[in-house]
């Protein structure tokens, strides 16, 4: 893997050998989150338009040049990312937004974008020989791992706060983790999380520790500027909860711009809830001091205290020229009835919390109705439907020998 040449510290600019260190700082400890620097000469003699347009590989690992992974790596079996970008017209005519794209990430194995940065951890994990993989999660990380590890008879141990949607949990046994349902908020499992793995030497995917997981998510923009035919859109909108998403597209956006592969970064639009919003609250302030915040909202996958990933998210948004916004768990909702009705995608609400945040960008002047948008859908509505479903309406009861059908029909204007 002589493609990647070195881990730096966010906090504090030391440089590491990637056989140095496998997660944080060591002089910053959990707060020094390490980014990871690639050799672009290398990456760009094997990472070309030439190699990606006859490369038949419609997965994440047609961009293994640009991975964090050993090529002889034993992988997943499922295949993970080159999800589909949509041309929303319908929900573009509505939203007066011609230039609308929707990137239906609950389309992984796994039904959500997790799947991309679980799949790096799977394989960083086999090459070490690891007997096990543990996560913290609020859900999707800790179903994606699960399901991905299955696939590879790897074991895994999770930690999750017991509140988590019930439809993620069943995930996780189905796939046969071992699930450890934490008696207390997302991150107190993060850190029970840490400490096991650091006592058992078992390899910890936690996002925002482990420095290669924005390295998987990172993919997801890979695709969409590819899907634009290396023509990016002026925007990529996603939703952020430790962060780790909007730092991870920030990178791939970089890595392209830096391999000479697109002529411009498009620029990000991270979008938290109002009751989660540590991150845009440092962002407004105009600091990369993050206060902790007591998280509440609907959209359960970026319900977090404590971003991880905070200050490379701030940065990433930064560097593309980019904005954040918060939006209500109404505005959240809404957005996930409109994503449904008008473009047949179902999301979960931090799915569809991305457009909230861009009808309150364009409402502001921030966004233009001309402008090129790619939506990140994180994460599919089945891991939520109860979440989903609020404020959806209720079906209409018809007897079972159809004496009122007519007169349901006709009410209803059928
Ligand atoms: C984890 C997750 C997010 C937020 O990602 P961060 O990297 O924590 O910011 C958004 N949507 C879904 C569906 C997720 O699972």
């Amino acid at each position: 893997m002589s493609h990647v040449v070195a881990l730096r510290c966010a906090l504090c600019g030391t440089q590491y050998d990637p056989g140095q260190v496998e997660y944080v700082c060591p002089s910053c400890g959990n707060d020094g989150i390490l980014d990871v620097e690639y050799d672009y000469e290398q990456v760009a003699r094997d990472l070309t338009r030439e190699a990606l347009a006859s490369n038949e590989d419609r997965s994440i690992w047609r961009y293994l040049p640009l991975l964090p992974v050993d090529p002889a790596a034993l992988r997943p079996s499922l295949s993970i990312g080159w999800t589909p970008l949509y041309h929303a017209v319908l929900l573009g005519e509505h939203l007066g937004m011609p230039n609308l794209y929707i990137k239906d990430d609950g389309r992984n194995p796994t039904a959500s974008l997790k799947d991309r940065a679980s799949a790096v951890a799977a394989c960083r994990a086999a090459s070490a020989g690891s007997s096990l993989v543990a996560t913290a999660s609020t859900g999707n990380a800790a179903s994606s791992l699960a399901g991905l590890c299955a696939s590879m008879g790897q074991p895994c141990l999770i930690f999750v706060p017991a509140a988590a949607p019930l439809a993620k949990i069943a995930q996780l046994l189905v796939y046969g983790a071992k699930v450890l349902a934490v008696q207390g908020t997302y991150d107190d499992a993060f850190d029970l999380c840490v400490d096991a793995c650091n006592e058992h030497g078992w390899y910890c995917r936690n996002t925002g520790y482990n420095p290669y997981m924005a390295e998987g998510k990172k993919t997801v923009a890979l695709e969409i500027c590819e899907q634009f035919n290396f023509d990016p859109p002026d925007w990529i909108v996603v939703s952020a909860g430790d962060g780790c998403i909007t730092d991870g597209v920030g990178k791939g956006i970089y890595d392209l711009f830096q391999l000479g592969l697109i002529p411009k970064m498009p620029r990000i639009a991270s979008i938290q809830s109002d009751g989660s919003a540590a991150l845009f609250n440092a962002w407004k302030a105009g600091t990369e001091q993050i206060e902790p915040v007591s998280a509440h909202t609907v959209a359960d996958s970026i319900s977090v205290n404590k971003p991880r990933a905070g200050i490379k998210a701030l940065r990433a948004v930064r560097r593309s020229d980019g904005v954040m916004a918060a939006v209500s768990d109404d505005a959240i909702l809404e957005a996930g009835r409109l994503l449904g009705r008008m473009a047949g995608v179902f999301a979960e609400p931090a799915g569809s919390a991305p457009l909230a945040g861009l009808i309150e960008l364009k409402r502001r002047g921030i966004v233009k109705a001309q402008d090129r948008v790619a939506v990140v859908v994180s994460g599919n509505g089945l891991k939520d439907a109860a979440g989903a479903s609020r404020g959806a309406g209720h079906p209409i009861s018809v007897e079972a020998d159809g004496s009122n059908l007519a007169e349901v029909l006709s009410q209803s204007g059928l």
